[in-house]
């Protein structure tokens, strides 16, 4: 398992607030929220980021968008935002995969 805060959180060595959990994926709100509605998706196993995911992992991460589907429906969003920082130049700075999921206002594209 990951030392990372999120594997931390995983491992209930650190309190979140967490909203969805199975045995592959876990769903937390954002400490640091940037919408009404802001929460993390991360799977259970520790890949640091995107691009250290490979073929193998192909299932699980399409899984994890079916979680963030499922998570947005369960706290009545409609219309979000999904956003994955892959490495410190996309602004990632904790290097567990997540998705952020946002929701509860509208967004402007081009993302900044
Ligand atoms: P990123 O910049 O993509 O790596 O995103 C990391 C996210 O983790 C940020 O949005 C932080 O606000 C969030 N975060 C950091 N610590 C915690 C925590 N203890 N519980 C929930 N979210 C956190």
């Amino acid at each position: 398992m990951s030392d990372t805060l999120f594997g931390k959180i995983i491992n209930r060595e650190i309190d979140a607030d967490i909203i969805y959990e199975d045995d592959q994926a876990l769903a937390f709100r954002d400490i640091n929220p940037q919408a009404p509605t802001h929460f993390l998706v991360i799977p259970k196993k520790a890949i640091p980021k995107l691009s250290d995911a490979d073929e193998g992992d192909q299932i699980l991460l399409g899984y994890l968008l079916l979680v963030a589907r499922r998570v947005a429906a369960q706290e009545g969003l409609e219309d979000y935002r999904l956003n994955i920082n892959n490495g410190p130049g996309a602004s990632q700075t904790i290097f567990h995969l997540h998705l952020h999921v946002l929701g509860g206002r509208s967004f402007s594209w081009p993302p900044g």
